[in-house]
């Protein structure tokens, strides 16, 4: 069968290595100059790995991904480790990333204490999500862990990443954060990039072809017998005629800093509970993996998700730099620090708003034109957006279209 497939992201990537696996004709279309979709990095003179250009890892129970990884033969490239995950809170950073460090951590009272280790404990072993899309993530933490944690620790975050859509969050996406959750993380050597690459040779190796720099604007006159579709729902629409979904979206975007020193102590991920701040989250990815990978400097995120129109999203790396660089002064170890380069990174539709019942309005495999298929990452619910769920994905849409 001649197979288009549109978006040379993992999910895309995926079911376009899946399908020539099983001796179809495949076209991959990708309007960037480079595969890897969200996951895409870059590399710099001077570095010998690519740098994903919003912060990626790997959960260690990630089976899909780590089966890929495997089954690519790249196994020697994934590395596990254990990194510090802190929340900075009334101007100091905590670590926070187990029951002692919750024990320790001076916000909470023990009772409340006590009410948030049982919510987390109870939706880590809860297998059962579905029940959950029926309440908000706040109606569950304000009723098990107890209001005063909720407006602690929670609340901040939650209004960080979704802003106005904060009160309408299903508990189904807080479980799914919990339950997948693992203490130590993955790595692939050489970045992201070292399985996108392999997944491109791959491809190309079993007979596809994968066109980048090419945008698809109309499916009409392509000529192959099946289309799947992997681009964000939002431009999706644009491509499906009759195809109505009403999912709200955020765009992600990260400022990345390559500094002479580091900014953060040993933290990786500082989460910031303190909302005037303006920005969510703090990675510090070379308290990750080490700098002698990036010519022995130091990278770090600072991440947003943002609204449609948000002033952010108009702005030049310069501009943003100006307006955190206050801010991060708060959070760094060192003042000053030394700039070397700034990078900066959008992803449009990158965040999926699950709201109630959010599993009756995900997009389906089958759309209204017969031949013509559409998975994104709006489509792994109740999960979140991840790697490991665009592969499973990719695959699960290369079987059925085969
Ligand atoms: C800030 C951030 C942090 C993340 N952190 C992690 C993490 O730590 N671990 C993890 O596993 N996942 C993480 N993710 C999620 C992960 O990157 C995504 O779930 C995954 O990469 C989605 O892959 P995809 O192929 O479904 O979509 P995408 O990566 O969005 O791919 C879609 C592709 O379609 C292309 N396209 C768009 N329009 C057209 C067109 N008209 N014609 C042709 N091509 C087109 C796009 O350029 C893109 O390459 C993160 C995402 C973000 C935004």
């Amino acid at each position: 069968m001649k197979i288009a497939v549109i978006g040379g992201g993992m999910t895309g990537l995926t079911a376009a290595y899946e399908l020539t696996q099983r001796g179809h004709a495949v076209t991959l279309f990708e309007k960037e100059k480079t595969l890897g979709g969200l996951a895409a990095g870059f590399k710099q003179p001077g570095w010998n790995w690519h740098l994903e250009g919003a912060y990626h890892h790997l959960f260690t129970n990630d089976h899909a991904i780590i089966e890929l990884i495997n089954e690519l033969g790249i196994t020697d490239k994934l590395i596990v480790k254990r990194p510090i995950t802190g929340t900075y809170w009334q101007g100091k950073s905590y670590h926070l990333d187990s029951p002692s460090s919750l024990l320790a951590f001076p916000g909470l009272s023990h009772g409340d204490k006590l009410r948030t280790g049982l919510l987390l404990g109870a939706l880590k072993i809860n297998p059962f999500w579905k029940p959950l899309e029926s309440i908000t993530a706040k109606k569950l933490f304000v009723t098990v862990g107890g209001n005063h944690a909720w407006e602690t620790l929670w609340e901040p975050l939650m209004i960080g990443k979704f802003g106005n859509f904060a009160e309408t969050i299903a508990a189904s996406w807080l479980w799914a954060r919990i339950k997948k959750r693992t203490p130590s993380l993955c790595y692939i050597a050489g970045g992201f990039h070292t399985l996108i690459d392999a997944l491109a040779k791959s491809i190309t190796k079993n007979g596809g072809k994968i066109l980048t720099s090419t945008a698809v604007s109309s499916i009409q006159t392509l000529p192959f017998d099946k289309i799947l579709i992997t681009v964000p729902t939002p431009i999706a629409l644009k491509l499906i005629p009759n195809l109505s979904l009403t999912i709200p979206h955020l765009h992600a975007q990260t400022l990345i800093l390559e500094t002479k020193e580091p900014i953060l102590k040993d933290t990786y991920w500082l989460n910031i509970t303190d909302r005037s701040f303006p920005f969510l989250a703090v990675v510090a990815h070379t308290n990750f993996m080490d700098k002698k990978h990036y010519g022995g400097n130091h990278l770090t995120y600072f991440g947003n998700y943002l609204p449609e129109g948000h002033p952010y999203l108009f702005m030049t790396k310069e501009q943003l730099l100006k307006i955190f660089l206050p801010f991060i002064k708060h959070v760094s170890l060192h003042s000053p620090f030394s700039i070397l380069h700034s990078y900066l990174f959008n992803g449009p539709f990158a965040q999926p708003v699950h709201q109630l019942h959010y599993s009756k309005i995900a997009p389906k495999l089958e759309t209204p034109i017969p031949g013509v298929y559409l998975a994104n990452l709006d489509s792994i619910y109740p999960w979140d957006r991840g790697t490991n769920y665009a592969v499973e994905l990719g695959k699960q849409a290369a079987l059925a279209i085969a």
